[in-house]
């Protein structure tokens, strides 16, 4: 395990001078470095090095704050901006040479039983990965593998949703492209939003199930969620398989829309799933009793197990 990243964590710095702490980097104003803080503003910085000393002008009776941007911001950019200048009005220097604090024993002093401790718990994954990985679900034998790896990514976090690719210093407005009403991210496109909520809503077909989506904060719990089902492997084989295929189908029609203007339909991403679980199941040498026309009449019936050949 790397040593300097939770090093960096545990240090947080007493501003005096402003000589040696690095306004973006450093965590000395607030819980947590200013570049976590405020990504929007961070990555229009001109420079992402500077020292604080370089951005803090003060004279007899008053402070100012001259950070330094590449351009002027856009208006979803004014919210952090807004944090950021009001976070900064409360910081008080204190005289002399910047000093730095260990946050993690309550003296401030670093030792290296604290460093240890939190290395556990961080290794142990009490603070890193709180919610457990979809093992199941990812590594499924009969999805394709692009598609596991598609999974793979977004269990990471790094699908390169919107609000990603705005964080990475992309210029982009951040509507989500199926609804055009809230901002993108994974949660909402796959979980959230209105049009995921219709096909969610109209594939599971149990207001119960569906009322748990509400509660869901990422879609890697929802997929450990995801319950088992009994009954006829066909209804089995169709409902292991059914997250990953809404997930997948919404992805590729976000595409569509986003880079080639396509547009689409709730009912037509409900067939395309549909076609997509049965493409699946292919691997399954039981699907030869069943046809796909089954999955588009009798849906309902297989969700519950009622048809069984
Ligand atoms: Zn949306």
């Amino acid at each position: 395990m790397k040593l300097i990243a939770p090093f960096k964590q545990g240090v947080s710095y007493r501003l005096g001078d402003g000589q040696h702490i690095k306004f973006w980097r450093d965590n000395w104003a607030g819980e947590l470095a200013l570049e976590t803080q405020f990504p929007l503003i961070f990555r229009l910085a001109v420079d992402k090095e500077v020292r604080v000393c370089d951005v803090r002008m003060s004279d007899a009776d008053s402070v100012s704050w001259n950070v330094m941007l590449r351009r002027n911001r856009y208006d979803w950019e004014e919210q952090q901006m807004n944090d950021l200048a009001a976070l900064l009005d409360q910081v008080v220097a204190e005289e002399g040479d910047d000093l730095w604090v260990w946050k993690w024993s309550r003296t401030g002093q670093f030792s290296v039983k604290t460093m240890y401790v939190k290395l556990r718990e961080l290794e142990t994954g009490a603070s890193s990965y709180p919610i457990a990985f979809p093992y199941k679900v990812v590594w499924c034998r009969s999805i394709p593998l692009n598609i596991k790896f598609f999974l793979w990514t977004l269990m990471l976090g790094r699908t390169l949703t919107l609000d990603r690719l705005i964080n990475m210093g992309i210029a982009l407005p951040p509507v989500c492209f199926m609804c055009g009403m809230a901002n993108e991210s994974t949660t909402h496109l796959f979980l959230h939003c209105s049009k995921a909520l219709q096909l969610w809503a109209s594939l599971i077909q149990s207001p119960f199930i569906f009322s748990n989506l509400f509660g869901m904060d990422s879609i890697q719990e929802w997929l450990v969620a995801w319950p088992e089902r009994k009954g006829p492997e066909i209804t089995r084989w169709i409902w292991n398989l059914l997250p990953v295929a809404v997930i997948w189908v919404i992805w590729k029609n976000r595409n569509d829309k986003a880079f080639r203007d396509r547009e689409f339909s709730v009912s037509k991403l409900e067939k395309e799933i549909k076609c997509t679980i049965w493409y699946w199941c292919g691997v399954w040498t039981g699907r030869k009793h069943y046809f796909f026309r089954d999955l588009m009449v009798s849906w309902k019936d297989i969700l519950q197990g009622d048809l069984i050949r």
